[in-house]
């Protein structure tokens, strides 16, 4: 039996997912479903929340990443852990601005803000803008002085890091889209033409290295170089940082040969290094920044699937098709990314089997795991499930082939209940004219 998440369980041959059966959840919703548990959403927060507070004090705040999911109610989660947010378009900061969500404790990413993006947030009242590059930078103090108001903000830099995860989840190397790099000499230059400006306050600095990082150092590093460019900026313009934003990326399991992290154990290590360093360098020690994504939701999402067709090509290879696929979940087709899948009414069945599980879309590359191990009995309308599918699944989907998107079932204690309605044919075609 698979110990990939701590809020799965088997009982008399029946997946059970923070404490609900999947089967009956599967009878009572249809599917193919997203489910989450809300309990391991403020788990996995507090884990962050505490370990922040304890090794970095009191100005320390988690930034929850919400592109890795999001829809209104997972705002009024951070609302209520008060937690900050990340938000990397206006259609995110609609989301939350519609539950009432402080957005003085927002703050808009991206590498490319468009002049819309930009008024909007402004408009909004957003805490900050992590700025990327002198145009956006430009664009804001003009937006802001038309208004006569003073906008924070933090530069997002690149340190030339190499997490040495998927070329798809680096983000902090030199040639990356993302930041201004610090070696080229451009992010001090951007720091003295920034401080000129009369309508944009300079808080700090920001990066975020990558994703599904597991390596032991990554955070270290890129914080050696971050402080050091800190230093910099002290001797050259006179400026002390006030915050340092080391964004997110820390990994989750979503096989058993991935490892597990201790994220509290992580966290400790880190401040006891920026703390030694600054006192090294001689500059103050910044108001810390975290922002995880998908440590905060993965492991509280669970895709549930009814098996269709069986397919068996002897010699060949044999496939399992569910009645979803890369339209709910693209991360295989995407980057091949590994999940963990079973067969929630057969768990202590012997797994002899061995299929493609794939998608019902019109795309041969819509797979959700190759070579999974299936009992052999698997047959039509027995119920799969995929595990650890709460980052970048549900913010991911599409309406490719014109499926509806699932819905989103919260599971809560003893309660389960919709978050995000599965969307109708009506829904569709609502826009088409
Ligand atoms: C995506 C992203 C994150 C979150 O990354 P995870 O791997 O989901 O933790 C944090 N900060 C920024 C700027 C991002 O783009």
């Amino acid at each position: 039996m698979s110990t990939i998440c701590k809020n799965i369980k088997v009982i008399d041959n029946e997946l059970y997912f923070n404490n609900f059966k999947v089967t009956d959840l599967a009878k009572k919703y249809g599917t193919p479903l997203y489910l989450m548990d809300e309990n391991r959403i403020r788990e996995n927060i507090n884990i962050y929340k505490s370990a922040l507070k304890n090794y970095f004090g009191d100005s320390a705040m988690m930034l929850y990443a919400s592109k890795a999911c999001s829809f209104k109610y997972i705002y009024k989660i951070m609302q209520e852990e008060n937690v900050g947010i990340d938000l990397v378009s206006s259609g995110e900061l609609y989301t939350a601005k519609k539950t009432g969500f402080d957005l003085s404790k927002a703050y808009f990413h991206s590498n490319n803000k468009t002049d819309f993006d930009i008024s909007y947030g402004i408009e909004n009242n957003v805490g900050y803008f992590v700025a990327d590059n002198i145009e956006e930078v430009n664009v804001i103090e003009r937006e802001c002085a038309k208004l006569d108001k003073v906008q924070k903000i933090l530069l997002r830099l690149t340190p030339g890091i190499d997490t040495h995860t998927y070329e798809a989840d680096q983000t902090g190397k030199i040639d990356s889209k993302f930041g201004t790099a610090i070696e080229t000499g451009q992010a001090l230059s951007l720091v003295g033409d920034v401080l000129k400006l009369p309508h944009i306050k300079l808080m700090g600095f920001h990066c975020h290295v990558g994703s599904q990082v597991f390596e032991e150092d990554v955070y270290e590093r890129t914080s050696e170089i971050m402080l050091g460019f800190f230093s910099k900026v002290k001797d050259v313009y006179g400026f002390d940082t006030l915050e340092y934003d080391i964004g997110g990326g820390l990994g989750v399991r979503y096989v058993e040969s991935d490892s597990v992290l201790n994220i509290d154990k992580k966290l400790k290590e880190l401040s006891d290094y920026i703390k030694s360093k600054c006192k090294e360098l001689n500059i103050i020690v910044p108001a810390f920044r975290m922002e995880p994504g998908r440590s905060i939701v993965a492991d509280a999402g669970m895709t549930i699937y009814t098996v269709g067709t069986i397919k068996k090509i002897p010699g060949y290879k044999n496939y399992v098709s569910i009645d979803g696929g890369m339209a709910d979940n693209p991360r295989f087709a995407l980057y091949g990314a590994n999940y963990t899948c079973m067969v929630a009414n057969k768990m202590n069945e012997p797994l002899d089997f061995k299929a493609d599980l794939v998608g019902r879309c019109c795309e041969s590359g819509d797979i959700i795991q190759k070579d999974v191990m299936f009992p052999s009995s698997v047959k039509r309308y027995d119920i799969v499930a995929v595990a650890t599918t709460g980052a970048y699944n549900y913010s991911m989907a599409s309406n490719y082939n014109r499926l509806p998107r699932p819905a989103v079932v919260m599971l809560k204690d003893d309660k389960d209940f919709i978050v995000v309605k599965a969307e109708t044919f009506e829904n569709l075609i609502q826009n088409d004219v």
